[in-house]
Formats: structure tokens, C-alpha cells, sequence
């Protein structure tokens, strides 16, 4: 028989907010995290990711709203109660204990007396078998924290919440440690929630990212999915770099919309357009960089047939290795960046020459304008 209410690693939040006063720092949410999936909060300093990652733990209460895990409503739960545990970015670790210890406690705290299997386990997991007997302060920041991790999961939580776990480490460990953190998720297959304010993090590590900005969710996807499809500025814009045409639907095309940018014509797949499509309509056309394709002007005759194509003049180049990275100011978008790559190393495509800038309309993307303007 099935207990109803037994509690999963999936985090359901209903209606949760929070507010400080007349500030609202999380306004009412609604979100389900998947059992077993790694999700990612990702947002600006202020946005509300750690207050709703709190909210989960039971460390703030919400203001209103529930937070379940699975059938379990958990809201009046305190924290040590919650099939939960949190890693936070200070390591937390007791400094005169060593790392068997450490990894140990939350056993010994539950009057466990044979923990070494256990903690053993543990400690292979996360890869410091052969650390157990150092002290906190003789291991690297990266290994403090994965003993911080060893430690959350020692009781096997339900769910681990990560609040910026990497935020003191230099950026190669951070790279590291994001694999490192994958890796160990999907080995433990429970459910972990990881705040970060690094986009690159969330797309590295989650299969699931809730972009956050004043308090809401802008937009849930996956990684590629948010990267791709956009609906907002603020997410193009948090997840890398945008160009941004406005223009203006013309007409239809099957499932492609034609739009009207300057004198020229741009096509839209109808499926990737956030914006009314009736004739007339302004649309915020967005292409990433690295997507565009660079050909000096006297070359135009031979950019293949259907692609979206518009003019400008080279205004600044700089080359970074693998490609060179171009500014272009055109008639329909001034300072447009092109990320080229550099194959042919075309020595005519210096700052003042004349070129066209096509792309596949595929990888085009449709905002409201109107919407984003406010
Ligand atoms: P950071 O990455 O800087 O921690 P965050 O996105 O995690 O940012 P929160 O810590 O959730 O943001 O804070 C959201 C907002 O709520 C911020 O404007 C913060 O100043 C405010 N806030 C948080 N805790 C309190 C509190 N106890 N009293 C008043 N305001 C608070």
C-alpha cells in the first residue's frame, strides 16, 4: 500500500511569496521541481533565489503559500524535520574535526554508532577516501566543499539545496567543481537545487533552469530551450548575448512570418515568434552572435538563398583566438555584435568595410515589443 503522504525529492511551491514589510521579495511562485532532477535558480544579486531556496529548507517562512515535497505539505515543518538539506557557500565545516568526522556527524547526531561503511561511501563519492583522517584546513576550497556536500548527504535527504556552493572558489575550480557536482548528483539521483547568479553554471549543471529577476520567474526551461527561445530581453540578455532588430510583420509565409526591418525583409518561423502576429505588429527580432555569418559586400552574390540578411559597416574587430569578434553598425541595428568564425581569415573585413550579415531564420527569435518595452 502506498503512504500518501509520504514525502518524495519532488519540490512542489504553491502561491509561496515572501515579503519584508511593504517589500515583496518573492511574489507568489508556483513551480514544481521534478524528482531527481538538478534545477537551477539563476538570477541577479537581489532577484529572490536564495529567500525561495530558504523557503524550501524551512529556514524563512513564507509570507503565504505551501511548499510540498512530493504529497507531504512541509510548510509548518521545521528544517531538521524536512527530508531536505542545504550546502552553503561558506563550507560550514568544524574545523577541529577532521574529515571522517565532519562527514560523520549527522550521523553520530542520529546515535548511529557503526558509521564507517557509511561515511567510507560517502567519502568515495565524493572522492577524498584517501582525506579522511586531514583536518578542514589542510584540504583545498574544492575539496572542503565537497565534504560539505559528503556531509549534507549522509542522512540521504530527499532533496539538496545548494546556496551558490562554488561562490568562493576561482573560476578553474568552479569549472571543476560544476562537473564534479553533476556528476555526483546523478549518482546520488536526488533531487538538487542549486542557486547561482552564474548563467554559465546553470547551463553547465542543470537540466532544469528557472531564470528569476525582481522577485518572479521570468522563465523556466532547459538550458538549450532558454537559450534558444527567449521571451524576454532580460533572459536573452542574462544568458548571453543578444542582437535585437525591430521590425514590423508584413505578411505570411506557410509557418514563417515575413517581417519588414529598415528596407529589408526578415523571416521568422511562426513557432519561435513570442509576439501577436497580425499584419502590422512590432516584434523585437533577436539572433545571437556566434549564429551570424559575416560576407564582405562584394562577395553578397554568393551568400546562399534564404537566409536573413542585412547590411552594415564593419566598426571594430577583435580577434580572440578560435574567432574574431565583430562590431557592425547597420541601418536596422547599430552596434550589432558578430561573433565570426574567422575561417577564411578574410583580410578585407577590417573596421570601415562594407559587408552583409546572414543567417538561417531558424535561429532567429520573436519578442513583444510592446511587452518588453515596460
Ligand atoms: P544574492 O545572490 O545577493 O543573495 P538573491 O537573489 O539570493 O541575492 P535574496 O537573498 O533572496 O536575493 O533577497 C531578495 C531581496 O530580499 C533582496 O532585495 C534582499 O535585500 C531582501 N531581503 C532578504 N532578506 C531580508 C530580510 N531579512 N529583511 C529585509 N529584506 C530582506
Amino acid at each position: 500500500m502506498t503512504n500518501k503522504t509520504e514525502a518524495t525529492g519532488e519540490v512542489r511551491l504553491k502561491g509561496i511569496a515572501k515579503t519584508y514589510g511593504a517589500f515583496t521579495a518573492v511574489h507568489p511562485l508556483d513551480l514544481t521541481v521534478p524528482q531527481g532532477s538538478f534545477f537551477a535558480l539563476l538570477g541577479a544579486s537581489g532577484c529572490g533565489k536564495t529567500t525561495t531556496l530558504r523557503m524550501i529548507a524551512g529556514l524563512e517562512e513564507p509570507s503565504s503559500g505551501t511548499v510540498s515535497l512530493g504529497d507531504q505539505d512541509v510548510t509548518a515543518l521545521p528544517p531538521y524535520k524536512r527530508p531536505v538539506n542545504t550546502v552553503f557557500q561558506s563550507y560550514a565545516l568544524f574545523p577541529h574535526l577532521d574529515i571522517f568526522e565532519n562527514v560523520a556527524f549527522g550521523l553520530r547526531r542520529r546515535g548511529i554508532k557503526s558509521v564507517k561503511k557509511q561515511v567510507g561511501e560517502m567519502l568515495d563519492l565524493v572522492q577524498l577516501g584517501e582525506q579522511a583522517r586531514k583536518k578542514p584546513h589542510q584540504l583545498s576550497g574544492g575539496q572542503q566543499q565537497r565534504v560539505a556536500v559528503a556531509r549534507a548527504l549522509i542522512n540521504h535527504p530527499k532533496v539538496l539545496l545548494l546556496d551558490e556552493p562554488l561562490g568562493a572558489l576561482d573560476l578553474k575550480l568552479r569549472r571543476q567543481m560544476q562537473l564534479e557536482l553533476k556528476r555526483i548528483q546523478t549518482e546520488v539521483g536526488i533531487t538538487f537545487v542549486h542557486v547561482t547568479h552564474d548563467q554559465e553554471e546553470a547551463m553547465t549543471m542543470a537540466d532544469t533552469v528557472a531564470v528569476m529577476n525582481a522577485g518572479r520567474v521570468e522563465q523556466l526551461g532547459a538550458p538549450t530551450d532558454l537559450y534558444e527561445n527567449p521571451r524576454t530581453t532580460f533572459v536573452a540578455n542574462f544568458l548571453g548575448t543578444s542582437n535585437f532588430i525591430e521590425a514590423e510583420v508584413d505578411s505570411r509565409s506557410g509557418d514563417e512570418i515575413v517581417l519588414k526591418a529598415g528596407g529589408g525583409k526578415l523571416v521568422l518561423p511562426e513557432s519561435r515568434c513570442g509576439a501577436p502576429t497580425t499584419t502590422g505588429g512590432r516584434v523585437l527580432v533577436g539572433v545571437r552572435p556566434e549564429k551570424i555569418s559575416l560576407t564582405h559586400a562584394e562577395d553578397a552574390g554568393e551568400i546562399p538563398e534564404g537566409r536573413n540578411r542585412i547590411t552594415g559597416r564593419i566598426a571594430d574587430s577583435s580577434f580572440i583566438g578560435v574567432s574574431t569578434q565583430y562590431v557592425v553598425d547597420s541601418p536596422v541595428c547599430s552596434d550589432f555584435e558578430v561573433y565570426a568564425q574567422n575561417i577564411d581569415r578574410d583580410p578585407r573585413l577590417v573596421p570601415g568595410a562594407e559587408v552583409v550579415l546572414h543567417w538561417n531564420p531558424a535561429h532567429t527569435f520573436g519578442l513583444d515589443a510592446a511587452q518588453d518595452a515596460d
